[in-house]
């Protein structure tokens, strides 16, 4: 079985300018929710993760504070929200760290759908795609990264992290 994953559309991280521009990623979020309605209207599997955290998260020795738990900020963004919308084949993931398989039960979901090829889109390329293409392949499944759907937190290290997935780990790089 064949899933869409689509990696921490939280309003955090569009929103607050916190790691991108807004307005240079409207176009991203256009990109990107024309691939999910790809995905929907097939009747894919589409997986969402949200960034998860507590108040005082070690993550935040790293980052600045971002998508604590219940709040708006670590909502999905209404954009995705609205393609999502009543769809059945849509599984929500909570993440606390940075591959979704950390915590989470996303072992259980992708035993349940028998799934084993992973297409992959979202943020942030060099970080939460990173270790969770890094996590899919670990687990021999098949990672599949749209290019131009994953955004990184700078132009040397989204690079970097897309050379690193597909010569170390074995990803395949696509566009959409
Ligand atoms: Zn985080």
């Amino acid at each position: 079985m064949k899933a869409l994953l689509a990696i921490d559309y939280q309003n955090d991280f569009f929103n607050r300018e916190l790691f991108f521009d807004k307005d240079k990623n409207m176009k991203f979020i256009e990109r990107s929710v024309k691939k999910i309605k790809e995905f929907r209207e097939k009747n894919g599997i589409i997986i969402t993760t949200q960034d998860w955290h507590r108040k005082n998260d070690v993550e935040f020795h790293q980052w600045p504070e971002h998508c604590i738990k219940d709040t708006y900020g670590s909502e999905l963004i209404p954009e995705v929200k609205e393609v999502l919308e009543n769809y059945s084949n849509h599984i929500e993931i909570k993440k606390k760290r940075y591959s979704a398989f950390y915590g989470s039960d996303l072992d259980e979901i992708i035993k349940k759908n028998e799934i084993s090829t992973f297409y992959v889109i979202g943020l942030v390329s060099n970080v939460c795609v990173l270790f969770t293409v890094e996590d899919i392949i670990n687990r021999g499944m098949k990672a599949i990264v749209y290019e131009d759907l994953v955004l990184g937190s700078d132009e040397f290290l989204h690079k970097y992290s897309l050379i690193q997935m597909e010569k170390v780990l074995g990803a395949e790089l696509t566009y959409a």
